[in-house]
């Protein structure tokens, strides 16, 4: 076949696979049999194999993912980005509504309104019908380029259909599916995998991945909500605009109104804050929109927000639940949760079937009883809580769920310190406390053991394999152990080691989180990193070492000394050392120079809370030149809101930029 030949049927083969793309995911309508697709797929990926410098990014071959990149680019949005304002309840819609006629002079208004998708916002630039870039919103300003991961959405054009102006911009929501989303979570359940909150977070979650290969697999949808035609603003309607790029191969809200009576916005509101289980993605609310284009123009912005639209968000949803049983959940410290367990029901997205009831004060105040209906509420990614019992349907001569007075596991007296709502377990060697512990020390923020989850975590305290700390360090030994244990395959135990591995080099600050020290958290372990620089120095701090340190109190300052000079807290270290863990020095950034020794830093633009003289001191403290101005010299500009001409000035002369919040945040990070 001759190269000519090739493209002439790569081609066809594109033209065909977008168009049955855009039947199947768009449509909703298809043509043509899964196989009739695959095979169309597989013949195009042959010939792009064959002649690879035929291959374009609109290819529909581009879909499964390209090669990993060391990082996002950050891209200056063409314009801003901006955020939706809120209303809460139908006063503050019908105070929207006043306003928007207040500022038109003008009673008669025709509004849109459509679904608010819960995932993350997405611009799309197309040039000549392509799509070129997919960039993440970020602060609103600058975001992060994510185009390869944008093209694996199968819902998504690669190419426009039609005739398309130059250049447009598309804007709109990345999404998971609630059916996708509980299949992923499942299937990582199985795989001892941390679970996805909900689907905002799976979608981002897998948006943001540098390993585009990963995005494909995690069947991602895309919604437009927003346009803008570069250079041509013939379409002056919104309503008119998504049907629009509806006909050029977007999704769009499928349920849209257009309608000049609010009242009709209302009764739309009140629908789908009662059926919004019945569509596969999530929403939170809905969002109404001026329809004029003129009239958008007119109205204009706030610093973050449109003045022609609002979000007007559901309540958080909330659902009834029949209560099975308490169980008692045994915290790393010993604290007891008593959480109620009740028949699966879906709640915003999410299958639901435990709730916490935080304490017993708690149970006591809800009056629980055994067998009550349950109210279960759930907003966001907010763990489900019970909220009320529904006394009218309690079942005569329910017993009342009453305080445990000895451990569920195992067996010892609880006790209750003065003052305190929860009840604990003070027995150090309670296996409950002891897998408590282990689970908290491979979490993210400690040493991030991936693949060890939960369930494995319980077998392996099971069976004897990992009773401390220091045993997950010495599972290589134990591998033929291992492969006999049933369900553990050799590509699983290697892959569980390897991740070990990866992990026996530690930050000083992640290696002090893990450890589980009452009231040592993720910000106290910073803080005690960064002062003292070495394990060997922390272990000979006292009591008033530790209370000098800032953010440090009395409690927190006692619980270190007291696990530092405690046979327990030695024998861990000791222990740890042993089983091959090497804790990393904390740098002292000011004493040994930063990140950005030696470069000019340029500012532009604020930051929500920090002045321009504080930033100053932070890039000093990294080693770095403040400037005012962009010059030849300078090495970085820092883009907070309201940037002025030096970001113009920077993108001309190609200086690489960084907004501000990032650095801000980037900085109380490391240090
Ligand atoms: P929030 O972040 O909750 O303040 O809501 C604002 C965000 O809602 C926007 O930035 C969009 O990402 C998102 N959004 C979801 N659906 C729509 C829609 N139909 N129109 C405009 N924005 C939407
Ligand atoms: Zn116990």
């Amino acid at each position: 076949m001759t190269k000519d030949e090739a493209r002439e049927e790569i081609e066809r083969l594109r033209d065909f696979l977008h168009y049955h793309n855009y039947r199947y995911y768009v449509l909703d309508n298809p043509e043509i049999s899964d196989e009739e697709y695959d095979e169309a797929m597989r013949r195009l990926l042959e010939l792009e194999k064959k002649f690879p410098d035929l291959v374009t990014p609109d290819s529909p071959s581009q879909r499964i993912g390209a090669p990993p990149l060391a990082s996002f680019e950050n891209f200056v949005h063409p314009y801003k980005m901006y955020s939706l304002g809120n209303a809460l309840n139908r006063g503050e819609f019908s105070a929207f509504v006043q306003r928007v006629r207040q500022a038109l002079g003008q009673e008669e208004i025709v509004w849109t309104a459509e679904h608010k998708f819960d995932g993350l916002a997405i611009e799309l630039i197309y040039e000549k019908g392509i799509l070129t870039k997919g960039v993440t919103r970020g602060n609103g300003e600058i975001g992060e380029v994510v185009t390869q991961n944008v093209r694996t959405i199968r819902n998504l054009p690669l190419k426009l259909l039609g005739e398309v102006p130059e250049e447009i911009v598309v804007y709109g929501e990345v999404v998971m599916h609630r059916e996708d989303f509980l299949a992923l979570n499942r299937q990582r359940q199985e795989e001892g995998l941390s679970l996805f909150a909900n689907p905002r977070n799976a979608a981002a979650g897998s948006l943001r991945q540098l390993d585009s290969c990963v995005t494909a697999q995690r069947r991602l949808y895309f919604y437009a909500y927003g346009v803008r035609f570069v250079d041509d603003e013939r379409i002056l309607s919104h309503y008119d605009r998504m049907s629009y790029l509806y006909e050029h191969g977007f999704a769009i809200c499928p349920h849209r109104i257009r309608t000049k009576d609010s009242g009709e916005v209302e009764a739309y509101h009140r629908y789908w804050e009662s059926h919004r289980e019945e569509i596969p993605y999530e929403i939170d609310g809905i969002v109404v929109k001026v329809d004029d284009v003129r009239f958008q123009q007119r109205l204009g912005y706030d610093a973050k927000t449109p003045k022609w639209a609002i979000a007007w968000k559901f309540k958080p949803a909330q659902a009834k639940a029949v209560l099975r049983k308490v169980e008692l959940g045994v915290g790393k410290q010993g604290t007891i949760t008593p959480v109620a367990v009740f028949d699966p029901i879906f709640l915003a997205g999410a299958r639901v079937q435990r709730a916490t009831l935080h304490n017993f004060d708690e149970v006591k105040r809800l009056d629980l009883h055994e067998g009550d209906t349950l109210l279960v509420e759930r907003s966001g990614e907010v763990i489900p809580k019970v909220v009320g019992v529904v006394k009218e349907k309690r079942q005569p001569g329910a017993k009342p769920i009453v305080e445990p007075t000895h451990c569920p596991v195992c067996g010892t007296s609880l006790q209750r310190m003065k003052d305190q709502v929860d009840v604990f377990c003070p027995n150090p060697e309670c296996p409950a406390i002891v897998k408590a512990r282990l689970r908290h020390f491979v979490s993210r923020s400690a040493f991030d053991i991936e693949g060890l989850g939960e369930e494995l975590l319980e077998r392996f305290y099971e069976e004897g394999f990992v009773k401390g700390f220091g045993d997950i360090f010495r599972l290589k030994n134990q591998r033929e152990r291992l492969l006999s244990l049933e369900r553990m395959g050799e590509k699983l135990v290697d892959k569980l080691l390897a991740n070990i591995e990866q992990r026996r080099k530690i930050p000083l600050d992640r290696f002090l989180y893990a450890l589980g020290i009452d009231y040592v958290g993720q910000e106290t372990a910073k803080s005690i990193a960064r002062e003292f620089g070495t394990l060997e120095r922390i272990q000979q701090a006292t009591y008033e070492d530790f209370l000098r340190l800032y953010g440090v109190g009395e409690v927190v300052a006692r619980s270190l000394a007291e696990f530092f000079a405690s046979p327990r807290g030695q024998a861990i270290i000791r222990d740890l050392k042993e089983a091959g863990v090497d804790v990393e020095e904390a740098k002292k950034v000011s004493s040994e120079g930063g990140a950005l020794m030696g470069q000019y830093v340029c500012v532009t633009g604020k930051h929500e809370s920090y002045s321009r003289e504080e930033i100053f001191r932070m890039i000093e403290a990294e080693g770095g030149i403040p400037q005012e101005n962009v010059t030849k010299q300078t090495s970085l500009l820092l883009v907070g809101e309201a940037a002025g001409s030096k970001l113009a000035k920077a993108q001309k002369m190609g200086i690489p930029i960084m907004p501000l919040d990032e650095f801000v945040r980037k900085r109380k990070a490391e240090g």
